[in-house]
């Protein structure tokens, strides 16, 4: 191969990885994927726009961009969203713009959503690939969503319906991370993105500098 066949696959190929990453509350997914995109700074997560209340805590703009329900469907007319979906009765969106210009820049893109908006994403970019995360057992996904027993019952029993409904479809996804030991699912997860930047299209794009040099005789 020769220096100058090197540049023309990569003009090819210059577009970023896109992510999705789905899970039922209580497996751990936001700890887990702020834990693993601060060491892989090259990540981008997307931020979402939701109709919900801003919990405490939560910043506008970093956490979500937290919009009234009129803008959410004012967006939704002109087509912002690549993908929504309505998720325990708020509404949520992912911001077409922002994402496709990452992906042209040649930046991976992490969607963390729900398995209605995975499915959408996938209809729509194919290559895509997909994660989900689980609990580690149908007990420990109970302790986690019981939280410090201040909830009823009923709330507690209604947490778990819902995951239970967002666990059916696991079966739609890539790759299946387990978070039992939170270092080894970091671990599994960094591993995914790891093993997806290393592929020789993509290192055809990062090392195109270093290729063009090692193949000059
Ligand atoms: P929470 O309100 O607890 O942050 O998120 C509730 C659910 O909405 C989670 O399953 C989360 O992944 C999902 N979600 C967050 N943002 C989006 C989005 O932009 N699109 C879709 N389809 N789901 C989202």
């Amino acid at each position: 191969m020769t220096a100058t066949t090197t540049q023309n696959s990569s003009q090819s190929t210059a577009k970023g990885t896109l992510y999705v990453v789905s899970a039922p509350s209580g497996a751990g997914k936001t700890s887990l994927l702020k834990a693993v995109l601060g060491q892989m700074p090259e990540l981008k997560l997307s931020i979402s726009h939701t109709t919900r209340q801003q919990r405490p805590g939560e910043v506008n703009g970093q956490d979500y961009h937290f919009v009234t329900v009129e803008t959410f469907q004012q967006m939704l007319k002109e087509e912002s969203f690549l993908e929504h979906a309505e998720v325990f009765g708020n509404y949520y969106g992912t911001s077409r713009v922002w994402l496709e210009s990452q992906l042209e820049l040649g930046h991976d893109v992490v969607l963390e959503i729900d398995w209605q908006g995975a499915r959408q994403v996938r209809e729509l970019m194919p290559e895509c690939r997909s994660i989900f995360i689980l609990p580690p057992s149908q007990d420990e996904l109970l302790s986690r969503l019981t939280g410090r027993g201040q909830d009823s019952e009923e709330v507690i029993q209604s947490r778990m319906a819902a995951a239970h409904r967002e666990i059916e479809h696991f079966d739609e996804y890539d790759y299946i991370v387990i978070n039992d030991d939170f270092d080894l699912a970091c671990k599994d997860l960094s591993a995914i993105f790891t093993a997806r930047r290393l592929r020789k299209e993509s290192q055809l794009v990062r090392q195109q500098a270093l290729l063009a040099d090692l193949l000059n005789q």
